[in-house]
């Protein structure tokens, strides 16, 4: 069996789907690794470490004969055109997202599994990218935002008068929410964040944040959020509109899965915040949390900095890739077994994750 980690080629991706350690655990299930040129580079691996591990360096032929191929975001058409029949393609595929890519997927025959896919479950934990990935987003969206402000983070006392600690709102508290607020929390700022999952309420206490109480509870299926009633959305709002008002700093990771990201934060509402403050809103992939915001660029909302990051996890590349490498060895190793490639259909995590044109 071959197994092949691609080169990413997606703009300003610096991650990679196979790591010298992952390709050494592929090597011991007794698979034959090929890693792309230059494809570790921007995430710390050198080809030099590929090949200390025993991998060997793929040219263009070997994308046609690679039984398993390895990617972090969906490589372009054509290279997907050039795919052995049958193999196996894992990543964070979006297949739904890009109907090329779908017919594609479907016309070549590809066993592809759009990890995003994944069902959510106990055993799935150690291949959850979205996971590990949002992680990353999380912890790098409050030093943006740490970066952008104007103030200190933590409460000083100094020879020049005491500095009070900035007051940071995170908006959503799921992995990114509470990794953000982890961090907010270690660099001494004073932390509230809010969710419409109750639960969450002990998590971001447990961290040190104080859960701010907007009286909306809009717990879903399969752990995740439903979307809010135009009536309770108009009560977080109002409620939410008053508070921002003593807030330095918004950190914003709201997400329902399948949709666009619900608009949480308004331009009113950053238009009342007072100039010097500032939002980050790691939700511009999918619109964004705020109504100011413009995804991949920082505006100026009357004195209120708003930015909108995109794939923050690569900005963190050599840890977001070795955690997002493991994920994917984790999901692999569950159909590559003595070398060779078998699927049990009755693992729900395979038959979940598979994707299946309809
Ligand atoms: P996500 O990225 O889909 O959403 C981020 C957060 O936004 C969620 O906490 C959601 O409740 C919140 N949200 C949605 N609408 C909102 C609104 N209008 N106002 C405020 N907040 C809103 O979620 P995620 O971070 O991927 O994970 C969600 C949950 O799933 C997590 O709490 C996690 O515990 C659970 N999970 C379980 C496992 C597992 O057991 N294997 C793995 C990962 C996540």
């Amino acid at each position: 069996v071959e197994v092949l980690g691609v080169k990413e080629h997606a703009q300003g991706e610096r991650r990679v789907a196979l790591t010298p350690e992952t390709a050494r655990k592929y090597i011991a299930l007794g698979a034959a690794v090929w890693i792309e040129p230059g494809a570790g580079t921007r995430a710390g691996f050198t080809d030099q470490a590929y090949l200390d591990v025993g991998a060997q360096l793929a040219d263009d032929t070997r994308l046609g004969q690679a039984d398993i191929v390895l990617c972090v975001q969906p490589p372009e058409t054509a290279r997907l055109r050039q795919l052995k029949s049958g193999a196996g393609l894992v990543g964070m595929l979006h297949p739904q997202a890009d109907d090329e890519r779908a017919g594609v997927i479907q016309s070549r025959g590809l066993q592809a599994f759009p990890l995003e896919r994944l069902p959510r479950t106990t055993r799935a934990q150690s291949m959850d990218v979205l996971s590990s990935q949002a992680g990353m987003a999380g912890y790098k969206a409050t030093l943006i935002a740490a970066q952008l402000a104007p103030r200190f983070f933590p409460m000083l006392t100094t020879a020049a008068g005491t500095i009070r600690p900035s007051r940071v709102l995170v908006v959503g508290a799921g992995v990114a929410g509470l990794q953000a607020i982890a961090t907010a929390r270690r660099l001494g700022a004073q932390v509230e964040g809010f969710d419409v999952r109750p639960e969450t309420r002990e998590q971001i206490e447990s961290l040190g944040g104080k859960f701010l109480d907007l009286g909306v509870s809009a717990a879903g299926e399969g752990g995740y959020a439903r979307p809010l009633t135009d009536d309770e959305r108009a009560e977080q709002q109002r409620r939410l509109g008053e508070h921002l008002r003593l807030v330095d700093v918004v950190i914003c990771t709201a997400a329902v899965p399948g949709r666009p990201a619900p608009k949480i934060v308004t331009s009113a509402m950053v238009q009342g915040m007072r100039p010097g403050s500032v939002v980050v809103d790691l939700a511009a992939e999918t619109g964004g949390n705020c109504e100011a915001t413009r995804p991949g660029e920082t505006v100026d909302v009357g004195g209120v900095t708003v930015d909108g990051p995109l794939n923050l996890a690569s900005q963190g590349a050599v840890h977001a890739s070795e955690m997002y490498a493991r994920n994917l060895y984790n999901f692999v190793a569950l159909f590559l077994k003595d070398g060779a490639v078998a699927f049990d259909w009755d693992d729900e995590l395979l038959a979940k994750t598979r994707w299946i044109a309809n």
